[in-house]
């Protein structure tokens, strides 16, 4: 399958595991680029490729569906997502019907097998008749991150012109920025240049 960019390039691009859930690395699929927002996924097999790669799923879709639908669908649930997320750190009433109607549409059961007749594994498996099914597991991603996340640790990026969401798992929890490299390096030299201004 074709992707736009290889699993090597994407692994090393801080950009996309920042989130520290894949909730919230689904929300930053959609990012700013120097000062243009841009969205990571153009086409179905990019969002696939990216399903796979947060280990979301293990395999992508053998169905196929109508060209184009999967990335619709896939941006439509990441915009209720964001709502979502927001509404909830902003403690705000959350709009749960979208969201209640993508998970109303996931189909999955549970499956035992043996590797071995010692070694058994127990696992979920998701329908993938529609794409709706496929991003299933986002959807309850999303849906266990607002019921189960602490949203204290949740967090915008303060960055100023950044669109990124983080799930503080620092020991200290002060964490404030999607990334050293990306906003707080540029924060250290905003101030940096501040203080050389001053004296
Ligand atoms: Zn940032």
């Amino acid at each position: 399958m074709k992707s736009g960019i290889s699993r090597k390039e994407y692994v090393a691009s801080p950009v996309n595991f920042v989130g520290d859930h894949p909730a919230l690395n689904f929300i930053n699929t959609l990012h700013m680029v120097g000062s243009k927002l841009t969205d990571t996924w153009q086409s179905d097999e990019d969002v696939a490729a990216w399903i796979v790669r947060e280990g979301l799923r293990d395999t992508v879709p053998s169905t196929t569906w109508p060209d184009g639908s999967l990335l619709r669908k896939a941006r439509q649930l990441r915009e209720i997502a964001r709502k979502a997320v927001e509404a909830r750190k902003a403690k705000k009433t959350l709009p749960l019907d979208e969201l209640n109607g993508f998970l109303e549409r996931s189909v999955s059961h549970c499956v035992l097998s043996a590797r071995s007749r010692i070694d058994l594994h127990f696992e979920r498996v998701y329908g993938q008749k529609t794409v709706e099914q496929y991003l299933a597991p986002v959807a309850e991603s999303v849906a266990e991150l607002l019921s189960h996340g602490d949203f204290d640790l949740i967090r915008h990026c303060e960055g100023e012109q950044c669109v990124l969401w983080f799930y503080d798992r620092t020991k200290a929890h002060r964490r404030r920025w999607c990334s050293p490299q990306l906003c707080g390096n540029r924060a250290k030299v905003e101030a940096f240049r501040a203080r050389a201004r001053r004296s």
